[in-house]
């Protein structure tokens, strides 16, 4: 098994690329078809959906826009603590029919909220489109419209993915070796 040293952490290979793109693929053509007349506007989430948008998106071969938002840490106390702010949102996107790609669901707070924001501008719809969720972490109910695989409740890197900020740049994706 190809070992992954990131940091002081040791990881193993569990979803290998090809499994990746396979599912990838699926979701795309899943997305082309619904969203086919609509002119979707993607909104993938930085920095960790970065590699997973490339590739979903040219796989989706419908017009559509794209354009990247980013979530900033709250800046007052908060009683929840994790809740973070949406920032740049440089679309108008009101009556429009948004995707949010986003690379994992844990507990689903990030996405709740999310979605709350965006529901204040008035979409036509918003989708939610996340390339790995872990069912078992899910604290909220979120909706999942289109998903690409479930994972078992373990931290993971790669493909988009940090520990630290390093990580991202694989193309496999690995789990965190339990000692
Ligand atoms: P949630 O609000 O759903 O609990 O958290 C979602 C965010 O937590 C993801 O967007 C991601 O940034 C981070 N996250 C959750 N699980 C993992 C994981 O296994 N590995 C990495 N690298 N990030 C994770
Ligand atoms: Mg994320």
């Amino acid at each position: 098994m190809e070992k992954l040293q990131v940091k002081d952490k040791s990881f193993a290979v569990s979803i290998p690329e090809a499994k990746i793109l396979e599912q990838v693929r699926r979701v795309a053509a899943e997305i082309t078809r619904d969203m086919e007349g609509k002119d979707p506007l993607f909104l993938p989430v930085l920095n960790g959906a970065f590699m997973f948008a490339a590739d979903l998106l040219r796989e989706v071969t419908i017009p559509c826009e794209i354009s990247f938002i980013k979530l900033a840490s709250y800046a007052g106390t908060h009683s929840t603590g994790a809740i973070r702010e949406v920032i740049g949102l440089a679309k108008d996107i009101t009556g429009r029919h948004v995707v949010i790609v986003e690379d994992i669901i844990d507990s689903g707070l990030t996405m709740a909220h999310m979605i709350e924001t965006l529901e204040k501008h008035n979409p036509a719809s918003i989708s939610v489109c996340a390339l790995l969720v872990k069912p078992d972490a899910l604290k909220v109910e979120v909706p999942i419209h289109y998903r690409c695989m479930d994972i078992p409740n373990d931290f993971i890197v790669g493909y988009g993915l940090d520990y630290d900020g390093f990580g991202r740049n694989t193309r496999d994706i690995y789990t965190l070796c339990k000692e």
